[in-house]
């Protein structure tokens, strides 16, 4: 019989959040859940690594450890300090409360998590739903598809340097009708940034949380979700963009041939 997984769950809404406990829930049918999550909500801190203070990572009880700092930092506590009475196969973040679709997923601090599991070597699964203010029963009626998706990558790992990306529709606003494998789409925060005046007579800004997104686009996150299908998309974090070499090239930039094949 294989070795069951152990589990690493994490989020950016705090250890707290519905969203977390829910997917503990559904987790800990497969195997052995830890939890080293962020004290208090660290949405939007997207990949941030806390290098310049000491981190603190109090136990809560049943497994669960709180820490002063990101996501990502929890994640790397998870996988490399001597927190945990085991070593984590599987790293999983969420259940966010709000979506981690298109252009969104480079503020992420879920995804980030997960792309942390990802970078030392542990198949990591972001999941997310749009919208926000759900229960814990609101998310647990995700629970059929986010056992699916678990399942699969216990029996069958993840390709190398890959992690998987998992959004699903507001459960609350009907069925959601099956599970696609998709790609990046485009969703962008839109609104205007708000100028105002502080009692101080100083001025600040708030920048607003409304996305621009195309959900024109077949094949992408955003198309799945806006046809209540769940989200699958795999990500890597090589960034290079491969064509604009030879745009680059081709105009002249480089001095060297040494160029990347
Ligand atoms: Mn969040």
């Amino acid at each position: 019989m294989p070795t069951p997984p152990v589990f690493l769950i994490s989020n950016d809404d705090g250890y707290r959040a519905n969203g977390l406990a829910a997917l503990r829930e559904i987790a800990s049918q497969f195997g052995a859940c830890y939890t080293v999550a962020p004290d208090r909500e660290q949405s939007a801190t997207s990949h941030s690594l806390t290098l310049h203070r000491p981190l603190r990572a109090d136990p809560e009880g049943d497994g669960i450890w709180a820490v002063d700092g990101t996501p990502t930092d929890c994640v790397h506590l998870g996988l490399r300090a001597n927190l945990l009475p085991e070593r984590p196969t599987i790293v999983l973040t969420g259940i966010n409360h709000g979506s981690n679709l298109g252009d969104e997923v480079t503020y992420s601090g879920t995804v980030a998590g997960a792309m942390e599991g990802c970078l030392l070597g542990v198949p990591s699964i972001a999941f997310s739903c749009v919208s926000t203010g759900h229960s814990r029963d609101d998310l647990m009626q995700l629970a059929p598809w986010i056992e699916r998706v678990i399942a699969f990558v216990v029996e069958h790992g993840l390709p190398a340097g890959t992690l998987l990306n998992v959004n699903f529709p507001d459960p609350r606003r009907g069925e959601i009708v099956g599970i696609a494998l998709t790609r990046q789409g485009t969703r962008i925060y839109g609104a205007e940034v708000v100028e105002k005046t502080d009692p101080r007579h100083r001025t600040y800004y708030w920048i607003g949380g409304d996305v621009i997104d195309d959900p024109a686009e077949p094949g992408t996150d955003v198309h799945a979700i806006e046809h209540r299908l769940g989200s699958i998309t795999p990500l890597h974090l090589k960034l290079t963009n491969h064509a604009a070499l030879d745009w680059l090239q081709e105009r002249g930039l480089a001095t060297s041939k040494e160029t990347a094949p």
